[in-house]
């Protein structure tokens, strides 16, 4: 057993019955045998506990919105308007479903570095709140709304000068694309407020995928001071500051759960002793893997097992083509494995070493590398899980012309 790799922590919430691993109450074989393999399932009543714990944990003012880039996929987009306040958006394209979705244009704010004309368009005539990235886009979302003759709704999105620690992407900090410095803001919010639009506040993102509470909690009052200081040097107070997200999910060996008691408790001690011109403010969150990422568990059928050299590699149906993250070819510096089971072996113990690929033509799908496994042969569904979030929808299901796995949502 030379060359063992771990895996990272099985998420809770999901459960063995009849020997197998079962989600929202099926068996993998059973909704492999009626939705076919490959197959994202999302399971609604671990997206219903999650939001819950998380209110439970936040101040009850605080408004949290789901960024949907995580997971876009309808059913689920539908389930998660109705538990969260606000639905952040990233494009055009995303604009379309969350309408479609039933979010009302108040709930919708669009960010995005390089928006193009049609969709500030799109945006405009629907009502949504438009992050402003640049003094450039000011200009230009000012120049189509007075040619449509509409108010836009418009926060100004600030690159902050500070990071979120620990984060495995950051988005504030330094030299970025996203947003505008500090020093560009108190102009472009007098620009908005002298065209007549409506300010709506700031938008505040510092980073991704954190899983220390201490390193949030720190962001969070420093992203809090920004914004006091911001709304000083105007002389206005924001009507909303979205104070960004970045709570992580554990994904490797090692990770630990982020603290969200911790945090929460933090949070409810700033909120209660808030600057002046920020008493009247609505803060937000906005978080995507953390609400969706271990609601969803990729499914994949044996095709073929084979030995080389000694190695024992399990052949799936599957792939980084619909799973690019647990291959480790979506943002990560060092391959890690993401948690994997064998789900049709799910009560067996570990037996062999087994390093678990796609079906592509390219050494980089690899879904799990010399993984502890029980034993398994072709017919047997590897489960990987983490695939709520940043799963099918940021894979190239093309490649190789293989085309997108089946998404279900039970429960
Ligand atoms: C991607 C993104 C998010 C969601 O990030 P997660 O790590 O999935 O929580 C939130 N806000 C903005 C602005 C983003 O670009």
């Amino acid at each position: 057993m030379s060359k063992v790799k771990p895996i990272g922590p099985i998420p809770g919430g999901y459960a063995c019955r009849d020997g197998e691993l079962s989600i929202g109450g099926r068996t993998a074989s059973e909704l492999v045998a009626e939705h076919g393999s490959p197959l994202f399932v999302y399971d609604r009543g671990l997206l219903h506990s999650r939001i819950e714990a998380l209110r439970a944990a936040m101040p009850s003012q605080l408004h949290i919105h789901y960024a949907m880039k995580a997971n876009p996929f309808a059913p689920l987009l539908e389930q998660m308007v109705e538990l969260v306040d606000g639905i952040d958006i990233a494009s055009g394209g995303e604009l379309t479903m969350a309408l479609n979705a039933g979010a009302g244009a108040r709930q919708i704010s669009f960010a995005g570095p390089g928006k193009r004309d049609d969709e500030l368009l799109a945006a405009i005539q629907a009502g949504v709140t438009i992050n402003i990235e640049s003094p450039n886009e000011c200009d230009r979302v000012l120049a189509i709304a007075a040619r449509e003759e509409l108010q836009p709704h418009l926060a100004v999105r600030v690159n902050p000068d500070f990071d979120l620690k620990g984060s495995g992407m950051k988005m504030g900090g330094g030299a970025k694309q996203f947003g505008m410095d500090v020093d560009f803001v108190a102009a472009t919010v007098q620009k908005i407020l002298d065209a007549g639009a409506d300010w709506r506040g700031f938008h505040i993102f510092a980073g991704s995928q954190a899983l220390k509470a201490e390193a949030i909690i720190e962001t969070q009052a420093q992203t809090i001071a920004l914004a006091a200081r911001l709304a000083e040097q105007i002389g206005q107070s924001p009507e909303h500051v979205n104070l960004g997200g970045g709570f992580g999910i554990p994904y490797f060996p090692g990770d630990e759960p982020v603290d969200i008691g911790l945090v929460g408790e933090a949070l409810k001690k700033q909120l209660s002793a808030l600057p002046k011109i920020l008493a009247n403010t609505q803060f937000a969150i906005e978080l995507g893997r953390y609400l969706v990422g271990e609601a969803g568990v990729y499914l994949t059928r044996i095709i073929d097992r084979k030995t080389s050299q000694g190695e024992t590699f399990l052949v799936t149906d599957g792939g980084l083509h619909h799973q690019l993250a647990a291959s480790g070819n979506f943002g990560t510096v060092i391959r890690r494995n993401y948690p994997a089971a064998i789900a049709t072996q799910y009560d067996k113990p570990s037996e062999e070493v087994v390093s678990i690929v796609g079906c592509l033509c390219t050494p980089l799908d690899l879904l799990s590398d010399h993984s502890e496994m029980p034993k398994a042969e072709v017919g047997d569904i590897v489960a990987i899980f983490c695939a709520g979030a940043y799963g099918a929808t940021a894979s190239p299901a093309n490649f190789l012309g293989q085309g997108p796995a089946r998404e279900i949502l039970i429960g």
